[in-house]
């Protein structure tokens, strides 16, 4: 694939911060266009080459996937290698394993070889923001927000993680990566640094050629 090549992406768009990804791809100068996917006619018609799933509500979003037929296209594309980052809510959805869930536990997508715990900050800090140093982000520290965030419990031998809360915060585990996924507990769609969009546009691009 040429240095030049452009990808469209996909937002899944059934709940949460869709928009604010949609918003900041598009201005991104290796997307050729960034488009919400709310049905299996979407996803199979609009000819993505990659997928973020968003922030949220993870059973919500489950929720509505399973309803609309769309969770067994999402589970078939994972398994097919395509490049998918999940922010959050998105995180929870694409890991293999989630604790805390609701009574009677709720639907995943899986692929990704973690173990998550939802809303793990718990009621008192249910939202804040920490500057991270993130591999494959250069520069200052990104500026990450968290709003009743998951965070990692644990990984597998295959999962890279890229970045961790500080020693206040148990280095927790908070943004990895394992071959075409990406995934961060924090929503880099809400601040107006887009290094952390840029590296799944080049991380995308990377195995798309490969
Ligand atoms: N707590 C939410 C969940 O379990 C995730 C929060 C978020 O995406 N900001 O789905």
């Amino acid at each position: 694939m040429s240095q030049d090549k452009k990808i469209k992406i996909g937002v899944l768009a059934l709940q949460g911060a869709f928009v604010e990804h949609i918003h900041v791809l598009k201005r991104l100068p290796q997307v050729s266009d960034a488009v919400p996917i709310r049905t299996p006619e979407e996803f199979q018609g609009s000819q993505i080459d990659a997928l973020v799933i968003p922030g949220g509500e993870s059973t919500s979003i489950a929720l509505v996937a399973e309803r609309s037929g769309l969770l067994d296209h999402l589970r078939n594309w994972v398994k097919s290698g395509k490049p998918t980052w999940g922010t959050c809510a998105g995180m929870i959805l694409l890991s293999n394993h989630a604790t805390h869930t609701k009574l009677g536990g709720q639907k995943l997508i899986g692929g990704l070889d973690v173990v998550v715990q939802r809303n793990a900050f718990g009621a008192q800090v249910d939202s804040f923001s920490a500057p991270l140093t993130i591999d494959g982000v250069a520069g200052e520290p990104f500026p990450a927000v968290f709003i009743r965030a998951p965070i990692i419990e644990s990984v597998g031998s295959d999962v890279e993680v890229i970045a961790r809360l500080d020693a206040s915060r148990d280095e927790r585990i908070v943004a990895v990566k394992q071959g075409h996924l990406l995934a961060t507990a924090f929503h880099p769609e809400l601040t107006s640094d887009d290094r952390f969009h840029r590296l799944f546009v080049e991380h995308a691009l990377a195995h798309l050629s490969s």
